[in-house]
C-alpha cells in the first residue's frame, strides 16, 4: 500500500515530540543544575572571600574574639541558608555556624587538603566525607603576613539548588506543551491547506486516467492548490473538448466521404446492371468524375489540415516577393474565370514586395481565398485583389462581389467542415475544410485574418503579412 503523505507527517510531528521531549528531559536539566551551582558558588564565594578578609583575619590577629566572629557568621549564615565553618589548614575546626562553640572539643576533618580544589572555587561532594550526602562547597583562604592561617568554608545543601533548578525546568516543560500544542495547530492546517486539496487533486487524476474527463473539482483556495486545481480543470475540460471535437471531426469526415461513395456506387451498379443505357454512360461517368474529383479534394484538404496540426509552428520562412505570388496564384485561376466570364483585378502596393513568411503555405491561403471568391461570384463580376502597408505589415484584401455570408454564419464559416446553407446548393464540391486551413496558416504565422460580408453585396477577406526588414529588390 502506498504511504500516506498524512501518516508521514504524523510520525515526522510524533518524532518531533519525542526528541523534543528527551531533549528537555535530560540535557535541559542537566545545563540547568550545573548553571545554578555556578551561579550560586560564585555569590557564596564572594561572601567566603569577605569573610576571610574581614572577621576570620582579624580573629588570627586577635583583634575580634571569638565568639563575636561566631555571632556574625550566625546570622550571615542564616541569611545565605548555609553552614559556614573556620578551618585550619590541619583540618581542625576553629568555629561552626551548625554548632555552639566549645574550646574544650577538637573536631578535626580527617584528609583535609584544600588543594583539592584547584583550578575550581567550588567543589560538590561530601566534603572529605564530613557530610552525608553532597553539598556545595567553597573555600576561601585567610592571609595574614603572607601565610596560609586557615580557610572559611561556606556549604550549602544541594536541596536549594535542587528546588530552584526543578521550579525552572516546570518553565520548560509547559513551554514544551505550549510548543507541541502549537505545532499541533501547524499539522491541522497543513491537513486542511494542503492534504484534503492534495486529496481531491488526487481523485480527480484518478478520475481522469480512468477516462472520466468530465469530473469536475473545486478547491476554493488562491494558492498553488487552487491553482494547480484550477489548471487540472482547464486540462480537463480542453480533453474532454478535443474528444468531442475528435468524433465530430470524424462523423463529418465520414458523412463528406459516404454521399459521392454512394452515388458512385449507385451510378456504377445501374451501369454494370443495365439499369443505365450504354449510350447514357457519358453523362453518368462525368458525374463519377466530378464526384471523385470532390473525394480528391476532400483527402488532399484533410492531409493538409493534418500537416498543419503536427507540425504545429513548422514554417518554412522566406522573404519573397508577395507580388509576384498574387500574379501567379491568380493566373492560375485563368481558365476558371473565363469559363464564368469573370475577371481578376488586382491592385498591389509597389512593383514587388517583400514579406516574410511561408511562400507555399501562404500561396495556399490566396488559393483557398479566390477560389471560394469565384465560387459565390456571380458571372461577369470582378474579383478585386488588393495589398496595402501599414506600420511594417502588408495587409492583402480578396473582395467578391458574390452572394455575401449571413451575419449569423461569419463565426461558423472558420469551423471545419462548415458550409452555409445557402452554399451547399451552389458549390457540390465544397469540403468545409478550405478556411479553416486558411485560418491555421495565418494563425500559424503569428498574423490575423477578418472577413466583412453583407448577403446580397460581396465578401472581403484581409490578412495580415509582416514586411522584411530590409526591402532586397530584384
Ligand atoms: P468550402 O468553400 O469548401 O465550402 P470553406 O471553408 O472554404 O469551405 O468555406 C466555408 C463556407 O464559408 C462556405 O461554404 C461558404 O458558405 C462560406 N464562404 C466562404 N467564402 C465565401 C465567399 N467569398 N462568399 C460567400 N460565402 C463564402
Amino acid at each position: 500500500m502506498r504511504k500516506s503523505l498524512y501518516l508521514k507527517f504524523v510520525l515526522a510531528y510524533i518524532i518531533f515530540g519525542v526528541f523534543a521531549f528527551i531533549i528537555v528531559s535530560i540535557f535541559v536539566p542537566t545545563m540547568t543544575q550545573e548553571h545554578l551551582i555556578r551561579e550560586k558558588a560564585g555569590n557564596l564565594y564572594s561572601e567566603a572571600v569577605l569573610i576571610a578578609d574581614t572577621y576570620a583575619s582579624g580573629l588570627y590577629t586577635s583583634e575580634t574574639s571569638l565568639e563575636t566572629v561566631k555571632m556574625q557568621l550566625d546570622s550571615l549564615a542564616v541569611y545565605l541558608k548555609a553552614n559556614i565553618r573556620i578551618i585550619n589548614p590541619s583540618g581542625r575546626l576553629v568555629l561552626d555556624t551548625n554548632t555552639p562553640l566549645n574550646v574544650e572539643e577538637v573536631v578535626v576533618i580527617e584528609d583535609f587538603d584544600p588543594s583539592t580544589t584547584a583550578g575550581s572555587y567550588y567543589m560538590v561532594d561530601d566534603f572529605f566525607g564530613n557530610f552525608e550526602s553532597d553539598v556545595l562547597t567553597v573555600l576561601a583562604p585567610i592571609i595574614s603576613n603572607y601565610k596560609i592561617k586557615g580557610y572559611v568554608a561556606i556549604h550549602s545543601d544541594m536541596s536549594v539548588i535542587t528546588e530552584s533548578c526543578n521550579s525552572l525546568l516546570n518553565i520548560s516543560y509547559i513551554t514544551l506543551v505550549i510548543l507541541l500544542l502549537l505545532s499541533l495547530i501547524i499539522l491541522i492546517f497543513f491537513t486542511d491547506i494542503v492534504y484534503v486539496p492534495l486529496r481531491k487533486i488526487t481523485y480527480a487524476t484518478e478520475q481522469y486516467a480512468s477516462g472520466n474527463m468530465h469530473y469536475e473539482f473545486q478547491i476554493d483556495s488562491e494558492d498553488e492548490m487552487g491553482y494547480l486545481a484550477a489548471c487540472l480543470n482547464f486540462m480537463a475540460n480542453e480533453i474532454a473538448g478535443a474528444e468531442d471535437d475528435q468524433k465530430k471531426f470524424v462523423a463529418n469526415v465520414s458523412h463528406d466521404f459516404r454521399s459521392p461513395l454512394t452515388s458512385i456506387h449507385g451510378y456504377v451498379t445501374a451501369m454494370l446492371d443495365g439499369t443505365i443505357p450504354p449510350e447514357q454512360y457519358e453523362k453518368y461517368l462525368n458525374i463519377v468524375q466530378n464526384e471523385t474529383d470532390r473525394l480528391i479534394k476532400l483527402t488532399n484538404s484533410l492531409l493538409t489540415l493534418n500537416n498543419l496540426n503536427t507540425k504545429g509552428m513548422l514554417l518554412d520562412r522566406t522573404d519573397f516577393d508577395i507580388n509576384k505570388v498574387i500574379r501567379n496564384t491568380a493566373a492560375s485561376f485563368e481558365g476558371t474565370c473565363r469559363q464564368k466570364t469573370m475577371a481578376i483585378e488586382l491592385v498591389l502596393t509597389g512593383d514587388t514586395f517583400y514579406v516574410n513568411a511561408d511562400m507555399g503555405k501562404i500561396q495556399q491561403v490566396l488559393y483557398n481565398l479566390i477560389d471560394n471568391a469565384i465560387k459565390f461570384s456571380h458571372p461577369d463580376s470582378v474579383i478585386k485583389i488588393e495589398t496595402s502597408e501599414k506600420k511594417n505589415k502588408l495587409f492583402v484584401s480578396v473582395k467578391d462581389t458574390g452572394i455575401g455570408i449571413p451575419k449569423e454564419d461569419l463565426k461558423l464559416i472558420w469551423d471545419r467542415f462548415y458550409k452555409s446553407d445557402s452554399s451547399r446548393g451552389k458549390d457540390k464540391k465544397g469540403t468545409g475544410l478550405g478556411l479553416s486551413i486558411v485560418k491555421e496558416i495565418i494563425n500559424s504565422h503569428n498574423e490575423h485574418i477578418n472577413v466583412i460580408s453583407t448577403p446580397g453585396e460581396g465578401s472581403e477577406f484581409i490578412f495580415s503579412l509582416s514586411e522584411t526588414d530590409e526591402e532586397d529588390e530584384d
